[in-house]
């Protein structure tokens, strides 16, 4: 039976990953932080068939003992401060955790002398203020936030311990990807919640930021299935993962409001410049071609199909909220 250590498991990622590799026949350990509140609300239905470590990817002391004891053949780092926003707010502390975290990660991978295959969760946030579209595996990288800046670290140690130790270890450059699992502060998920609650009738209107940036918007259940697959190739590399289709977050808005039948949606939308980013990514658009070819990965979820998920998805969870309360 193989096992993978996955850091961040309860995150929107972490959980589909978990079922994935699960569904594979793997034991499945995930690295968790002590909390004394509740954060497992993602894997709680796999309670009893994965295990759950102790630790963070601040304290290497940590990470080398999860290593010891969950003996991994595969290790996925999704683990980070993953929010732009929070980025602004908190630089030094996205810093440690989506940049350095991956260092920790990666010497408690080289310390254990196994043959341990490594995952990265790299981002398209990497590419900025773009210099090139679509963006490959080869584009230059012109970070727009700490965030992004910290991913690009994650990035390059990623190659440079491959280059350096020869580790088996791949960095993912995944576009961004939704789902019913994501937290309700992504733009995604944020609208199709707030859709389906006017549609409802439990809240009025919506407040926004910049509706003209544009992004390569994918369904994370496809996008955890592109993770394992760079693990299983002869060689380790890097692999942008995308729709290679790019829209407009009004299109976003205009989707998800026209699925419950609503045309008018900017009768319900007000534009908050408290949202707004002091430095914005205008757009992104990857091209999946590399991964596509090498992987055979493609996605199972067009744009109004992801979007109309997203939709039914809260429409359903919040009309079973009705049922319970
Ligand atoms: P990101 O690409 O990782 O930053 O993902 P987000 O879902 O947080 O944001 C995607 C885009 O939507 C960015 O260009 C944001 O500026 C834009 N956006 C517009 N309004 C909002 C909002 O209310 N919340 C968020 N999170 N993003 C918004």
């Amino acid at each position: 039976m193989p096992r993978a250590l996955i850091t961040g498991i309860n995150g929107q990622d972490g959980s589909y990953l978990a079922e994935f590799l699960l569904g594979k026949g793997y034991e499945v350990f995930g690295l968790v932080r002590r909390s004394s509140t509740v954060t497992d609300v993602r894997i709680r239905h796999l309670n009893e068939r994965i295990t759950l470590l102790s630790g963070d990817l601040l304290d290497q002391m940590s990470l080398i003992a999860a290593v010891e004891r969950a003996q991994p053949d595969e290790v996925y780092n999704l683990a980070g401060q993953s929010f732009v926003p929070t980025s602004w707010v908190q630089p030094t502390l996205t810093g440690e955790y989506t940049g350095l975290g991956v260092t920790k990660m990666l010497e408690a991978v080289r310390l254990s002398r196994a043959p341990i295959r490594f995952y990265q969760a790299s981002s398209s946030e990497m590419f900025g203020k773009v210099v090139e579209v679509p963006q490959t595996e080869r584009t230059p990288l012109y970070p727009r936030s700490p965030y992004g800046v910290a991913k690009v670290y994650g990035h390059w140690i990623t190659v440079n311990y491959r280059e350096s130790y020869n580790l088996f270890a791949c960095s993912g450059i995944l576009f961004n990807h939704t789902s019913p699992r994501q937290g309700l502060e992504f733009i995604t998920r944020k609208v199709s919640n707030a859709v389906a609650r006017i549609h409802l009738g439990k809240q009025p209107d919506l407040a926004l930021g910049n509706l003209d940036a544009r992004r390569d918007m994918g369904y994370a259940v496809d996008y955890v299935r592109a993770m394992w697959q760079m693990l299983q190739q002869p060689e380790p590399d890097d692999y942008v993962i995308a729709t290679g289709e790019t829209h407009s977050m009004a299109e976003i808005v205009e989707v998800a409001f026209a699925h419950v039948g609503i045309t008018n949606w900017r009768d319900y939308v007000r534009i908050d410049p408290a949202l707004l980013r002091p430095a914005e990514v205008d757009l992104l658009v990857g091209n999946p071609a590399k991964a596509h070819q090498r992987l055979r990965w493609a996605p199972s979820v067009d744009f109004r199909g992801l979007v109309g998920l997203m939709v039914d998805a809260d429409l359903a969870g919040e009309r079973s909220r009705d049922c319970t309360t």
